[in-house]
């Protein structure tokens, strides 16, 4: 392996969706020497695990700068995508067919109109469907369903595809993109970060990005203290049928699971919740609950081969908030990090927010609710 750079413009931790989304958001501003490090390969965690939905209003229940945050980087995807493909050729699959959400008991009806009031009285795009009017737009769901909402914005994009055009674009960019690269600390000096220890030597920094996913909170030094974010890895198990020709072109949801098609054929189904620590890993019981959740939304899959599974682990902070902006006690050190269910989407908006905290030293005032700063400071070590 070739040695490290002694130093950097900025150094970020993390080689998912957000590390990369925030090392092309800084490039692009003009940001040079700007080093991504990846212990693993990137994309390996979370990002690929995910299913791409963008979704912010299907799974909303109130408005909150939360629900704010997630349309404001949802509405930045078509140029997002546009950007990507002419930069780097690779398209991520954009697809804006929209989202279904089918209810099957009284209990879904009930959270069904619920969330349609409340969107439909703030002006969004959104649309209540009788059963007949859901098998119109997808006739292969099932004959129980007994109302749906479709919301015609939120779409989905293929994950794994703009990991691959993130890194493309950033290596055309000028970023150093170092894989198998551990970050073992970070060095503070009277107050302000001077560099991180790694597996290959210590790296001067000025700036630091941590975008560690789930292992964001296991970064320190000793006597350094750091954001308390508590950041916990919630596992996600995902599976994956052939689905040839497509039997759906929404993305449909219902209160205990999600399919999602692909443009190749695939079709994904998720998703578990588990507080499993870092065991990544596939069991009968996911399955099992992921199985009985798609059957419900179309008994078409029963005929379909399965051909994957997969698990990754979920960023979530102890107030399942994403953690983003400066560190107000230590000068230089950022966060990325606690994307939770939503790192894909929150993608483009954390790039430039942080970009612009770091270029322009500006952070909107609105998203103080997300500065890690809300937690008080801990020493890790
Ligand atoms: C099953 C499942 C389905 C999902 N579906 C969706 C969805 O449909 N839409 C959506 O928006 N989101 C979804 N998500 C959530 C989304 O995947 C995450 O929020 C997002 O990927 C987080 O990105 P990240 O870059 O912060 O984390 P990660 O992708 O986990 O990347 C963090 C990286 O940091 C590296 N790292 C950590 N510590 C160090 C260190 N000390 N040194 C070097 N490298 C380090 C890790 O190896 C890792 O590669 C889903 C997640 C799962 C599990």
């Amino acid at each position: 392996m070739s040695p490290l750079k002694e130093r950097a413009a900025v150094a970020i931790i993390g080689g998912g969706v957000i590390g990369l989304a925030v090392a092309r958001a800084l490039a692009l501003r003009g940001v040079g020497e700007v080093l991504l490090l990846e212990r693993n390969s990137l994309g390996a965690e979370s990002s690929s695990a995910a299913a791409g939905m963008l979704a912010p209003q299907a799974e909303a229940n109130r408005p909150h700068e939360f629900f704010y945050l997630t349309c404001r980087s949802r509405d930045m995807y078509p140029a997002f995508a546009a950007a990507l493909l002419e930069e780097t050729g690779i398209d991520i699959e954009l697809e804006t067919t929209g989202t279904l959400y089918l209810a099957f008991t009284a209990h879904d009806v009930e959270e069904l109109e619920r969330r349609y009031t409340w969107q439909k009285n703030s002006g969004l795009p959104i649309e209540m469907l009788k059963p007949e009017a859901a098998r119109i737009h997808e006739p292969s769901i099932c004959d129980e369903v007994r109302a749906a909402l479709r919301f015609p914005m939120d779409t989905q994009i293929e994950n794994r595809r703009l990991i691959s055009a993130l890194a493309a674009s950033n290596k055309r960019l000028g970023v150093r993109l170092e894989t198998g690269t551990d970050v073992t600390s970070l060095k503070v000096e009277r107050g302000r970060v001077a560099g991180i220890e790694t597996s290959r030597g210590f790296i001067a920094a000025e700036r630091v990005v941590i975008a560690g996913g789930a292992w964001s909170s296991l970064l320190g030094a000793a006597d350094i203290a750091l954001p308390n974010l508590r950041i916990k890895p919630v596992r996600g198990q995902m599976l994956c049928f052939e689905a040839n020709p497509q039997i759906v072109r929404h993305v449909i949801y219902s209160p205990r699971g999600h399919i999602v098609p692909r443009r190749d054929g695939r079709l994904l189904a998720g998703s578990t919740t588990e507080h499993a620590g870092f065991e990544k890993r596939v069991t009968a019981a996911g399955l099992q609950a992921i199985l009985s959740a798609a059957l419900e939304i179309s008994p078409r899959i029963a005929s379909l081969t399965m051909t994957d599974s997969w698990a990754g682990l979920r960023p979530r902070a102890a107030d399942t908030l994403p953690v983003l902006g400066p560190c107000a006690e230590i000068e230089g050190v950022f966060y990325a990090t606690g994307h939770y269910r939503n790192g894909i989407l929150l993608a483009p908006v954390t790039g430039e927010v942080i970009a612009r905290a770091i270029v322009d030293r500006v952070f909107p005032p609105e998203l103080n609710i997300f500065s890690p700063d809300r937690f008080g400071m801990v020493t890790v070590n």
